[in-house]
């Protein structure tokens, strides 16, 4: 058969790549890096193949390593300010068509340990050569009801390609959740006191909440990732007022606010235009983390208005000016804004905010060591780095719900209790990443 035959041959020439192909890995620029072999591989089934080969091949190193913004390897760079470095493994930066012994079907496991025997075969052990795997196939006659699929943190993506490339949309959201991410969902609080808030949709705040990448992700997923350091994520301990600048973008300043708040974390960010994000969103936002688990983290809306990338309300549709929590005796008002930072005023104890100091940045409360440490290597986190995770093998039931509606998903390759989370498909509210890009994908077809 004519597909078979172009298989053997990238085969083969895959192989001879990996021979001599190896890229040799660098050092570590300095402690606060991460560098991330990732290593894409096209996967065929003995009843299906890639439509356009070709066209997949040519289009998967820009996807996943290119210069162009909207390349995997560029999206982390910027998002990380440089903490998060994607790099290739072999010299092609991508193995395959490799063709696995099954026909095809959405078993996500069996597809794992096919290709990774297959990767064995030719010298690629996960782990040694490479830390991530992303498996590309044709979605043809799987039947998967998602277009991506990653384990909640790990090293696995899975990408459903329907055509000849995967965009941002659902490569960046899967490898979101190989960070330790779980969709981020939005909590509408109308009332003001956060008692009566009702889960309603996604935040729209990140690309891990139906954003897009055009939304980056937001503070406390940014935290989980361990891309903020202490002076840019400032635990608040005593009520004061506080200067923020917006999250992403380069220089210096505080990024976010983690307060404490009864049992969870109330993290505040203040989002603007800065490079590639925010162009279309204004003002501060609050989230609030269950427990510590800033992968888990949903938006606190005030409003019934959601702005999203794409839609038309203002910029600051849904921005908080002021927020309280009566049962943690939590509230906070921002008192002025522009020059693309904002003041915030916190008060901890109940205290009326209008008779909290004002105090400088530098004499708020020095940032304690953050609780929680990471010392799982595969995901993707800094050896030691001080993510804030407090738990973060565990997502919310929604979350896990999402895995194709069913139970949570015990990954296989040796990760078991590690969740998968799927983006995209019918079945999946909470991805509009991966929704919009089937979106994409009807219009063309
Ligand atoms: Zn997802």
């Amino acid at each position: 058969m004519k597909t078979s035959a172009l298989g053997r041959i990238a085969l083969a020439t895959g192989i001879t790549a990996l021979t001599t192909g190896l890229i040799p890995t660098t050092a570590h620029a300095d402690d606060a890096t991460v560098e991330r072999k990732v290593l894409p591989v096209l996967v065929e089934f003995t009843d299906s193949s890639f439509q356009h080969p070709d066209k997949v091949k040519e289009s998967t190193p820009d996807t996943y390593f290119g210069a162009k913004k909207d390349s995997l390897a560029s999206f982390f760079s910027e998002l990380s300010r440089g903490r998060y470095k994607v790099v290739p493994v072999v010299d092609d930066q991508y193995v395959g068509p490799v063709k696995l012994p099954m026909a095809a079907s959405c078993d996500h496991g069996e597809i794992n340990t096919l290709t990774q025997k297959a990767l064995a075969e030719q010298g690629l052990v996960r782990g040694e050569d490479y830390d991530s795997l992303s498996m590309v196939f044709p979605a043809q006659k799987t039947g998967c009801s998602w277009a991506g699929l990653g384990s909640v943190p790990g090293p696995y993506t899975w990408i459903n390609l329907y055509g000849t490339a995967s965009g941002l949309g659902v490569v960046g959201h899967e490898f979101g959740h190989n960070l330790g991410l779980g969709h981020q969902m939005r909590s509408v609080c109308t009332d003001g006191n956060l008692v009566d808030c009702k889960e309603n949709g996604t935040s729209a705040k990140s690309m891990m909440g139906g954003g897009g990448p055009a939304m980056g992700i937001s503070a406390p997923e940014m935290i989980r990732a361990g891309w903020l350091d202490d002076s840019e994520a400032v635990e608040v301990a005593e009520s004061g007022t506080y200067e923020l600048r917006s999250l992403h973008g380069e220089g210096s300043g505080v990024r976010a606010l983690d307060i404490p708040m009864g049992e969870d974390r109330l993290v505040v960010e203040y989002r603007h235009a800065a490079g590639s994000f925010d162009q279309n969103l204004e003002g501060v936002h609050a989230y609030r983390v269950p427990k510590g688990n800033y992968g888990s983290s949903s938006l606190i809306d005030l409003t019934e208005a959601n702005k999203t990338a794409g839609n038309d309300a203002p910029a600051e549709a849904d921005a908080i000016t002021s927020l309280k929590d009566v049962a943690s005796k939590v509230s906070l008002a921002v008192t002025s804004s522009g020059d693309g930072g904002v003041t915030v005023r916190v008060s901890l104890n109940g205290e009326d905010l209008s008779d909290v100091a004002d105090v400088p940045e530098e004499t708020a409360a020095p940032a304690p060591e953050h609780t929680g440490t990471d010392t799982d290597a595969g995901d993707g986190l800094p050896d030691g780095a001080e993510a804030k995770s407090g738990g973060q093998e565990k997502v919310t039931g929604s979350e896990g719900s999402e895995a194709g509606g069913s139970e949570n998903l015990a990954a296989t390759g040796g990760d078991s209790g590690t969740l998968l989370l799927a983006g995209g498909g019918v079945a999946l509210v909470a991805a509009g990443a991966c929704a919009l890009s089937l979106m994409r994908r009807r219009r063309r077809a």
